[in-house]
């Protein structure tokens, strides 16, 4: 015998909701900048010539196509980092390093995305050909 009014069976309780891992969260809110017209990691809006978002085939400028993202070496790790200074003096950049990057997944700098207003092409490590980004005005 029990306590309760009537006797019904307990319904059971819902399946709880499935947690996400906070790369796929941070995957979805940086696709919802993307989507925006903000970079995720400049924080700003997009180049003017800036490849589209959602055709990773596209050429154009991109973050992989820039002079400012490099891969760092860290431990037994590489990690792709944006380095471009912003407003921080050389002094600072000296003793803080760039700004853009952290040590952590969420400053990685991925090469697909479309490029932020400080891009500039090509990585100095590479030949001329490979450093050329087509002018989407001539391409049309
Ligand atoms: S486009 Fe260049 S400067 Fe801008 S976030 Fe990407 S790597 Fe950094």
């Amino acid at each position: 015998m029990t306590d309760a009014l009537f006797d019904i069976d307990t319904p059971p309780r819902p399946p709880a909701p499935e947690r996400e891992s906070a790369t796929v969260r941070r995957t979805r809110r940086q696709a919802e900048q993307l989507a925006r017209g903000i970079h995720p990691l400049a924080g700003r809006g997009l180049h003017e010539q800036a490849a589209p978002a959602d055709d990773r085939d596209e050429v154009g400028r991109r973050c992989g196509n820039c002079r400012w993202r490099r891969t760092l070496n860290y431990r037994s790790g590489s990690y792709p980092k944006c380095v471009h200074p912003g407003t921080r003096s050389a002094e600072d950049y000296e003793v803080l390093g760039p700004p853009r990057a952290a040590h952590s997944e969420a400053s990685d700098c991925r090469a697909w995305w479309p490029a932020c207003r400080d891009h500039e092409p090509g990585d100095p490590r590479l030949p001329d050909a490979m450093r050329w980004v087509p002018d989407p005005a001539v391409m049309r």
